[in-house]
């Protein structure tokens, strides 16, 4: 099809779209294509990183083996990708952006055999309805290149350009013609943060290409051709050099490849898991359950492994389709994948000798495992699903979770506790209502008196029992210290700015490119608690000072897990950046559970708490104690 010829079906298209079904009482219309095309925008272009994330793998398609991502103000005013791939002839530069334009599928039976990154041809169509978009590509064969120019999917212009082999394509000022999305994106640096999960993600599995990312003038990442581990090392950092083991198994049915982590590598949330089926990152709980237990029992509970795990398989062995960002696919058989993975990890942990244990058996046969032929039942799926993220965080809204008494339970089990009715309970501190600050300021007046004769009595190294009046209170010592470190720092936090106390010996972080974006964007209010922090170059930070009342020394770990922390917050919970911050300070400097406290200071830490404005539950929501008493007590033994 040629220039004149295209542009005239273009025409065509919007004509008999806009002009068809305005008969009296038909209602319906066919949906001109650039609106048609901007409401698949919205499924596939949600933020400047899911552009990303379709450039990159349009590059990654065209057999490119250098790729260059270059962002100005995180993405919101430029994308631009440049490979060195095989390019497009004049037509298909023209049609690319047609709705369901693609050269990677031809029919429905390819679907089951897609071995490219894209298959639906939407991504394109979807970009050019929501930003200005440029195009120039050129094929190695071909004398010149072709330069295409749109705006809301209308070619502004097409000419014949000299350019380098490969396709250049730059996104402007994205959503510019949709407000109300462009006002929707976040900060800076919380889509740049996104823009580097998704390059991470892309770059991981195709280690032999280059990637280069630049953002604002800035070289974030140069990512040489190398071997899987030195790409893992390059995206996640240094630190996974000495600690990762390898990976690697095969039968006919599938092969498993890349590296996990020792089990010192677990982190207090899952930063550093990534899947890749058939190169492709996915998300799923029920595969990442297979690996949490194949390290059972080496890692404490709730913390979680680094592990960049590569599944092949026959794709006809997997739906790519059913997802809008094709993050989620589905296996004809889960089961025998999950043992797989599951079998895999423990070989690699045993050989290693990280493993304590060889109580499986593996190469023999896959198949003979119990883990595949018994049936994978009903509630271990449940077990794979509860251990998600999402989960973990929904429950933490409850401000007092309490499981039901199952039948035969004591009847009065509820009213053991005391909690404070649900709906007066604030799920976060900053959503507290006027009525809910009403309630606490009644509760305050009634608050516990615990005075210097008070006999207070840690049990477990974890808990507090404090007698008063006609009960006793059960205090978790860690949910209270934060809960006593988290009104302070949000009183520092609107009032003046913390003491800082500079550091004798400095000590410097370096960190990983991720996580250097995160802790610069955290500067300013850390240092408002006092922590004064300076970049250094390179991901590099050097510690100056840190708060007057904080004992020094580990403030390198103290800051490291508390990015961690910060992470662990759901993005869709709608909290400010400070609000995030200080909890997770506050998580990171309240003594454990497992520690022992002398008298004086639980009897300073109880202390501190009854003077809280919300002394009853931590910042997460969960109690910070629990009230026994005497009566609801003597119910139970039946008096
Ligand atoms: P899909 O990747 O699902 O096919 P896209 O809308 O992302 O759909 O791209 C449409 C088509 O444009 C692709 O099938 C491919 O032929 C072509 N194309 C897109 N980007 C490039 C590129 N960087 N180099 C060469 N061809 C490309
Ligand atoms: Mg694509």
């Amino acid at each position: 099809m040629d220039y004149a010829a295209s542009f005239y079906r273009f025409k065509m298209l919007i004509l008999a779209a806009t002009t068809r079904g305005v008969r009296k009482m038909d209602r319906i219309v066919q949906l001109p294509d650039n609106i048609a095309n901007q409401i698949a925008a919205g499924e596939v272009i949600q933020r400047p990183a899911s552009a990303v994330k379709e450039l990159l793998e349009n590059a990654v398609d065209a057999g490119a083996d250098e790729i260059r991502l270059i962002i100005v103000d995180a993405g919101k005013t430029l994308i631009q990708v440049i490979d060195n791939g095989n390019g497009m002839s004049e037509t298909d530069a023209r049609l690319c952006f047609e709705r369901h334009a693609t050269s990677k599928i031809r029919s429905i039976d390819d679907l089951f055999h897609i071995k490219t990154m894209g298959f639906r041809g939407e991504a394109l169509a979807s970009i050019a309805a929501v930003a200005q978009v440029e195009l120039k590509t050129k094929r190695p064969d071909d004398e010149t290149g072709t330069l295409i120019e749109l705006e809301n999917s209308i070619v502004l212009r097409q000419e014949p350009v000299a350019v380098a082999n490969g396709t250049c394509i730059s996104m402007k000022n994205l959503f510019f013609n949709v407000p109300a999305r462009r006002n929707f994106l976040k900060s800076n640096a919380s889509e740049m943060r996104h823009i580097i999960e998704e390059f991470t993600r892309v770059a991981m599995s195709f280690p032999h290409i280059r990637f280069i990312l630049i953002s604002n003038n800035q070289q974030i990442f140069h990512l040489e051709q190398g071997s899987l581990k030195q790409r893992i090392i390059q995206l996640l950092g240094n630190s996974y050099n000495a600690k990762v083991v390898s990976v690697k198994e095969e039968t006919d049915f599938m092969k498993i490849y890349g590296f996990t982590g020792k089990p010192e590598t677990a982190k207090k949330t899952r930063g550093d898991q990534y899947f890749f089926v058939n190169n492709r990152f996915i998300k799923s709980p029920y595969l990442n359950h297979a690996v949490m237990n194949a390290y059972r029992e080496m890692i404490p509970q709730d913390s979680f492994p680094m592990y960049v795990l590569f599944i092949d398989l026959d794709p006809t062995q997997v739906d790519v389709n059913v997802h809008p960002t094709k993050q989620e696919i589905k296996f004809e058989d889960e089961k025998l994948i999950y043992a797989f993975i599951q079998a895999a990890i423990k070989h690699a942990l045993a050989q290693f000798s990280v493993s304590p244990t060889l109580d499986f058996e593996l190469d023999a046969g896959i198949q003979q495992l119990p883990a595949v032929s018994q049936p994978f039942t009903e509630d271990k799926k449940d077990i794979a699903k509860a251990s998600s993220l999402f989960k973990g965080f929904t429950q933490k809204h409850q401000a007092h979770l309490i499981d039901k008494p199952s039948a035969g339970e004591l009847k009065s089990w509820k009213d053991f506790y005391a909690p404070i009715p649900k709906e007066e309970a604030p799920l976060f501190d900053y959503e507290k209502t006027e009525k809910q600050q009403q309630v606490f300021a009644e509760k305050k007046k009634q608050a516990f008196l615990i005075d210097e004769n008070t006999e207070l009595k840690q049990v477990l190294h974890s808990y507090i029992i404090a007698p008063v009046n006609n009960s006793f209170l059960l205090i978790n010592q860690q949910a209270a210290h934060e809960r006593v470190l988290y009104e302070r720092m949000k009183k520092i936090a609107i009032g003046k700015p913390a003491v800082t106390q500079r550091s004798m010996f400095p000590s410097t972080l370096e960190l990983t490119p991720a996580d250097a974006v995160l802790l610069n964007e955290l500067l300013p209010d850390l240092q408002m608690l006092g922590y004064l922090i300076e970049p250094f170059g390179n991901n590099c930070f050097v510690i100056q000072g840190t708060p007057a009342d904080l004992e020094s020394g580990n403030e390198k770990q103290l800051i490291d897990f508390t990015l961690e922390q910060y992470k662990h917050f759901n993005t869709e919970i709608k909290i400010s950046n400070r609000e995030k911050l200080i909890r997770s300070l506050a998580r990171q400097r309240a003594v454990k559970t497992g520690n022992r406290l002398t008298e004086p200071e639980m009897r300073e830490l109880i202390g501190s708490l009854f003077e809280c404005e919300v002394y009853n539950t931590a910042p997460d929501g969960n109690p910070t104690y629990l009230e026994f008493k005497l009566e609801q007590i003597e119910r139970m033994f039946g008096r």
